[in-house]
């Protein structure tokens, strides 16, 4: 099979950046815009990566985010491939006591659904099409070095790339975060997650709902329609052994099992996509930096998909990272210079840690048996209700917007 080779004869670039996925091309993109360039390796074919089928996912893209890809030039290829989400609708169970999140006329919308397949598509041909970023894939690694002076890596085509900084976007089983010697604390969830996607009689209105069952949360999230047919993502948490039985049910018999817990809320149901299933885990690095590598995305940090925050979380170590470089780079620091992975470090760290542990904790509330945990759940979610500072606080939450928020986050170059 043919490999994508770099478009410049140099083997010499800034950074090397190992993972191709939705993190380490945002990575690689986001540093090229500033001038910064990058190697990006992945063992992955990247025809076979944009395939229908290869990832049948959608993901919650935080408004935060949206303005990133803005920022890093992917406005063209992705505006209008999204669908808003303009309310959030939470239920226990479906009993009464609702929480809903809807903001104010001009704050905008809470986030938009992309598929995964789209970001990819977009994400890789503004890589492949960007002059100081050489692209490498598919191929395998045969040898890293790291050393005082810079980085090394050897691919199994025999040719050696260097650059200053090593960044590990290798996804949730890191093999250098594991040869650096970083510990990381995991724990899996006894769910999988059921992920598909369905057509619907009646209209989404853009409203994302996020059901509570004692199996596990149950996301109906909105899609944009196709051929004028209303459609949704779904990701259905169910205990881990019950999963294959689901997958095994007929498309029919699926889809009365949704509208049953959808409480027949979109009407009848029909699959418009083959479903998937994914083993739900934890994992959380004990330290995100090392001598001249950092991590970034789900080799960082791995969370329960509850709240849709997995790639936001990544995607904010991106624009951290970038903005510790380019500022090091104007004043004359080289990247891999142990102040800026520092400030990377004491950047990320407080808020990783805090959206896992609260995505966590939501889990496992959510996750108590019996009517007395139900009961004392809807007291709770009434009283957030019926107290609008404590919903903004969650809206800006789910928008990206709280903490100290990179800049180009805020769609601004650094
Ligand atoms: C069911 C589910 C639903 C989700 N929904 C959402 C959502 O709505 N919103 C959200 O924000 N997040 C969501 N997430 C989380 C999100 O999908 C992940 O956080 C995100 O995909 C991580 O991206 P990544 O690039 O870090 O890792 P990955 O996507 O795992 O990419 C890693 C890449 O590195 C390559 N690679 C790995 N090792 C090597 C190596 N040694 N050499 C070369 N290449 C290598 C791989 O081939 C791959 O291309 C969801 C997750 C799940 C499981």
């Amino acid at each position: 099979m043919p490999t994508i080779q770099g478009k410049m004869q140099s083997q010499n670039r800034d950074i090397i950046i190992i993972g191709g996925g939705l993190i380490g091309l945002t990575q690689a993109l986001a540093l090229a815009m500033h001038g910064i360039s990058s190697h990006v390796i992945d063992r992955a074919d990247p025809e076979a990566m944009m395939a229908a089928g290869f990832d049948g996912r959608t993901s919650a893209i935080s408004s935060t985010s949206y303005a990133m890809f803005q920022a890093i030039g992917l406005d063209k290829t992705l505006e209008g491939k999204g669908c808003p989400i303009a309310q959030i609708w939470v239920s226990d169970q479906l009993k009464p006591g609702a929480l809903d999140f809807v903001p104010e006329e001009d704050d905008g919308f809470l986030g938009q659904m992309f598929e995964n397949r789209l970001l990819r598509q977009s994400l890789y041909g503004a890589a492949k099409a960007h002059q100081l970023i050489s692209l490498h894939m598919p191929v395998d690694i045969a040898e890293k070095h790291r050393s005082d002076a810079g980085v090394a890596v050897t691919l199994s085509s025999g040719s050696t790339l260097q650059g200053q900084l090593l960044v590990a976007a290798e996804g949730r089983r890191s093999i250098t975060r594991e040869e650096a010697g970083i510990r990381t604390v995991s724990w899996q969830y006894d769910h999988s997650a059921i992920v598909g996607a369905i057509f619907h009689e009646r209209p989404h209105n853009n409203v994302a709902y996020e059901i509570f069952y004692e199996t596990g949360p149950f996301a109906v999230l909105p899609m944009l329609d196709l051929d004028g047919r209303h459609r949704s993502a779904i990701v259905w948490s169910q205990a881990r052994e019950d999963a294959p039985a689901y997958l095994k049910l007929s498309d029919r018999a699926f889809c009365a099992e949704l509208e049953k817990a959808m409480g027949g809320s979109l009407g009848r149901v029909e699959m418009a996509a083959p479903l998937s299933t994914y083993p739900l885990g934890f994992h959380h690095a004990a330290q995100i930096t090392d001598k001249r590598l950092v991590l970034v995305g789900d080799s960082a940090h791995g969370i329960h998909p509850i709240a849709g925050q997995g790639l936001n979380l990544g995607l904010r170590d991106v624009a951290a990272l970038t903005e510790v470089l380019v500022d090091g780079a104007r004043l004359g620091l080289e990247p891999g210079d142990a102040q800026l992975l520092e400030r990377y470090a004491r950047w990320r760290s407080v808020d990783t840690l805090a959206v896992a542990m609260a995505t966590d904790t939501l889990n496992r509330i959510y996750s108590v048996p019996g009517k007395t945990a139900s009961a004392v759940r809807r007291f709770g979610m009434n009283l957030i209700q019926s107290a609008p500072p404590v919903k903004d606080f969650f809206m800006a939450e789910a928008r990206g917007e709280s903490g100290d928020l990179p800049k180009l986050l805020k769609g601004l170059p650094v």
